[in-house]
């Protein structure tokens, strides 16, 4: 039934059961850290895994708020299941536990989260695993990275800052051929506008704290996949903790039922910035994935249904220029994360993306005088005027 609903039906709907207690209309929240077993067979069988059912809030499924959560999730992704996380990290780390150990070797996208970046390149490798960085943009720098050790290929798409894209269901085919794992970031499209899973890759995560709950209120982490794959993690959830809230949950729950309204008006905003940034002789460049000057737009075109509301730019006068706008603008929040329901302004450079070295930065295209915006659901003329005065005011 729920598989054959359409997104928007599903953003609402997917998962949700009446509380089957009192009735409730809206999913509890089950504030609780432990569950009572009617005996101690049923404990013993709950244990062993002989019987479903929940045992304590950081062994899997956690709580009920935590099951419908991870259910949602996979049904808007097409995933056969999910698990959430305390932090869109968290959730990273448990898939790199799982997925990988001593002797393995994982391909990465080179612009990529900055601390997505900084596990990779600290803290996978003092765990014997060995990590290429490789611009995924070019299918045959893929090709190039593999090795017989090759365990899983880590792609961000659109990555952030820069807004560049990959080719998902060919580095998905191309990984699949090699017996690699195919993990998608998909924190800045979210599924309304990208499904991972259905263009080949096995795995599919957002962090919550950014569109999924929208708000700029909570911390959280969710991945879809194949029930195989999700089963494997529960060890490495149960084992390592880095569960999420029950709080938490409902709040991602409450946040997905409107996913498709919000992201239609981020991205409906986004657009209008992004060629409004684009005629200026003062702004030096835009990368927004729905602009035909984007390198990848028409691979954008092809995998996405739409283009969310991230972009990044450089005024003219690089860093310094940069800073004066930012410091400038009197409706933009100067704030980093993103996905929130009003417009955030930040400089990666020296924030995001500051535990990145500078010779890498460079090379990937983050630029010190690089602007990254998170277009809010405001009315997009009060957003653009800002901009405009603070144009003026460089
Ligand atoms: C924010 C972010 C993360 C990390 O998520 P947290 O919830 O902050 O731990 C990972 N990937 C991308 C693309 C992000 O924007």
């Amino acid at each position: 039934m729920e598989r054959d609903m359409k997104f928007a039906t599903k953003c609402v709907r997917a998962a949700e059961k009446p509380d089957p207690i009192f009735g409730a209309h809206t999913t509890p929240i089950f504030q609780t850290s432990t569950f009572i077993f009617e005996n101690t067979e049923q404990g013993a069988a709950r244990f062993a895994g002989e019987e479903s059912g929940y045992v304590y809030a950081r062994i899997p499924p956690n709580t009920p708020t935590h099951a419908v959560l991870a259910e949602k999730f996979a049904e808007l992704e097409g995933g056969e299941a999910g698990q959430t996380f305390a932090s869109g990290m968290a959730a990273i780390t448990a898939i790199s536990l799982t997925a990988l150990k001593q002797g393995d070797h994982l391909i990465s996208t080179d612009v990529i989260y900055g601390c997505t970046y900084s596990l990779f390149s600290q803290i996978l490798p003092g765990l014997g695993i060995d990590v290429s960085f490789v611009d995924t943009s070019k299918i045959e720098n893929v090709k190039q990275a593999f090795k017989p050790e090759t365990k899983m290929v880590f792609l961000e798409s659109p990555a952030n800052p820069t807004l560049t894209v990959c080719d998902i269901a060919e580095i998905a085919a191309i990984a699949k051929e090699k017996g690699a794992l195919c993990v998608v970031d998909n924190t800045f499209a979210t599924p309304y506008f990208q499904r991972p899973l259905e263009l080949g890759a096995d795995l599919s995560l957002s962090s919550c704290t950014k569109y999924i709950g929208g708000h700029a209120d909570l911390l959280g982490g969710v991945v879809a996949g194949s029930k195989a794959f999700i089963n494997r993690m529960s060890a490495v959830v149960g084992y390592t903790g880095g569960i999420m809230g029950p709080h938490e949950a409902w709040l991602c729950i409450r946040g997905l039922k409107t996913l498709h309204v919000r992201m239609e008006r981020h991205a409906e905003n986004a657009m209008k910035v992004a060629k409004f940034l684009e005629s200026r002789p003062d702004v030096e460049w835009v990368r927004y994935p729905g602009l035909s000057s984007h390198p990848q737009y028409e691979l954008a075109r092809k995998q996405m249904s739409g283009f969310s509301g991230m972009l990044s730019f450089e005024i003219r006068g690089g860093i310094e220029a940069g800073r004066r706008l930012i410091d400038n603008v009197k409706l933009c929040s100067l704030a980093v994360s993103l996905g929130a329901t009003d417009t955030l302004i930040q400089h990666p450079a020296s924030m995001t993306h500051a535990c990145v070295p500078c010779a890498v930065r460079k090379k990937v295209g983050i630029t010190d005088g690089l602007v990254r915006l998170s277009v809010g659901i405001e009315d997009s003329e009060d957003i653009i005027t800002d901009l405009k005065q603070a144009l003026k005011a460089v």
